[in-house]
């Protein structure tokens, strides 16, 4: 059977793996549509909205990479007279002659006959005349036209995120405006009788809601508007009015109320107003969890209450579907594998994902160890953490100085510049 495929019945005969579950809501994701026009300069964690064609080749003429004398390459065994020069924005005489050169600066265009740049620390000048010390073969510290990219060529793909590599490409090819996919929304709220805002006064059995502070930080980025709905009491009629609340949303994330308690009202009112797909998946922490459409083409994630699932869910799962909405190449970076300190103990029939800190032991190996008390309402071993240490399904935990899989936190964000 295939692993992406395979039910864990030791755990939960209903359960989905996580590449199943991933790969069942990237084939579900709506993609984001709505477009407009930015300053290149202001697109700064946009997603691209169309493949961009290169206008120009860059360089747009044979440029020097050096400074020094351009040449004729054939002629570099006799003494050359020095006619001229080329600066960059400056640009000399179209030719050399025979047995000249030209002084040249670095990005300056090169004269048509010129072969190679010579660089001046190659060559002895005295006052017109240049003696060449080591022969440059054609083609020596020429930049040729269209080298970083010529004129139709793709340039940007639809979906890249503008970062600062992207800002600097459309710039360099002159383009100072670029369509971009308008913010995905995201309307964010979290259930619970028991939760009050920072700020506010805890009153008996009631917690400060971690959640929200903690999926709009996680969620937010320039191509992504989060839209705070607040607290929503274990109520039907509640949940239900939050569903109308986030109605012009693209996506939903909820927190809390999914497991099949008396206050869980989240899973029977998506089943009653959009439709409910998965419900659980065999992933620890991060159950239980619910995935469906609130609407039709609105995405919607339950997540788990306790804050340490609702972050690795929201990790795992939401920030993946997210990038398919938007279009953007979903690419995982491997992972890494390092020497574990300490032990490990975890149940077979689940992935398990411990909160961990990668650090220098004293003879300077990387190691990681995990961060204390995984129980999913601890945020201060999330806090300590700088990576999760996997450990698959089948695995019982892991010795000292076992190698383990270790994903850094940095893995979860956009890899660009
Ligand atoms: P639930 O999934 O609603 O049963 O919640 C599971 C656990 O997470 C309970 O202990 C809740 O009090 C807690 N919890 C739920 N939502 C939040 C939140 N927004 N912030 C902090 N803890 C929460
Ligand atoms: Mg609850």
């Amino acid at each position: 059977m295939n692993s992406s495929t395979r039910l864990y019945n030791d755990a939960d005969p209903s359960a989905l793996s996580i590449e199943a579950a991933r790969e069942r809501i990237r084939q579900r994701m709506p993609l984001h549509t709505r477009t407009e026009t930015l300053r290149c300069a202001e697109a700064l964690g946009r997603i691209v909205a169309s493949d961009i064609q290169s206008p120009i080749s860059v360089p747009p003429f044979r440029a020097s990479a050096m400074d020094g004398y351009a040449v004729r390459s054939a002629d570099c065994t006799q003494t050359l007279t020095i006619v001229g020069q080329s600066l960059a924005g400056h640009p000399g005489a179209d030719t050399v002659q025979v047995g000249t050169c030209q002084r040249i600066t670095t990005g300056a265009r090169i004269p048509d006959d010129a072969d190679a740049v010579v660089q001046q620390e190659n060559a002895i000048r005295q006052n017109n005349t240049l003696q060449i010390t080591h022969l440059p073969e054609a083609g020596l510290n020429v930049r040729s036209p269209g080298s970083d990219s010529s004129q139709g060529s793709m340039l940007i793909e639809a979906g890249s995120t503008m970062g600062a590599a992207q800002i600097a490409l459309l710039s360099a090819h002159g383009i100072d405006e670029v369509l971009v996919l308008t913010p995905l929304v995201i309307a964010l709220f979290s259930t619970g009788d028991e939760l009050q805002s920072a700020g506010q006064v805890l009153e008996p059995g009631q917690i400060y809601d971690a959640n929200r502070p903690l999926l709009k930080s996680l969620l937010s980025s320039p191509a992504i508007c989060v839209v705070d709905l607040g607290i929503c009491k274990d109520t039907e009629r509640d949940v239900q009015k939050m569903f109308l609340a986030a109605a012009d949303a693209d996506l939903v994330v909820s927190s809390g109320g999914v497991s099949v308690g008396d206050a869980d009202f989240v899973r029977p009112v998506l089943e009653k107003q959009g439709q409910l797909d998965i419900w659980k998946i065999a992933m620890k922490p991060g159950r239980p969890l619910t995935f469906g459409f609130s609407q039709e083409l609105q995405v919607f994630f339950g997540l788990p209450g306790n804050p340490v699932s609702a972050a690795i869910t929201a990790l795992q799962l939401v920030k993946p579907a997210i990038g398919h909405m938007l279009g953007m190449p979903v690419h995982q970076l491997p992972p890494l594998q390092l020497p574990l300190e300490g032990m490990l103990r975890k149940n077979p029939g689940r992935v398990e994902y411990q909160r961990a800190v990668m650090s220098t032991n004293d003879g300077g190996v990387w190691q990681v160890s995990t961060t204390g008390l995984q129980d999913s309402h601890v945020l201060s071993s999330l806090h300590k953490a700088n990576c999760l240490i996997e450990l698959d399904v089948d695995s019982s935990g892991a010795s000292p100085g076992e190698i383990v899989t270790v994903i850094p936190f940095s893995h979860f964000s956009d890899n660009v510049l």
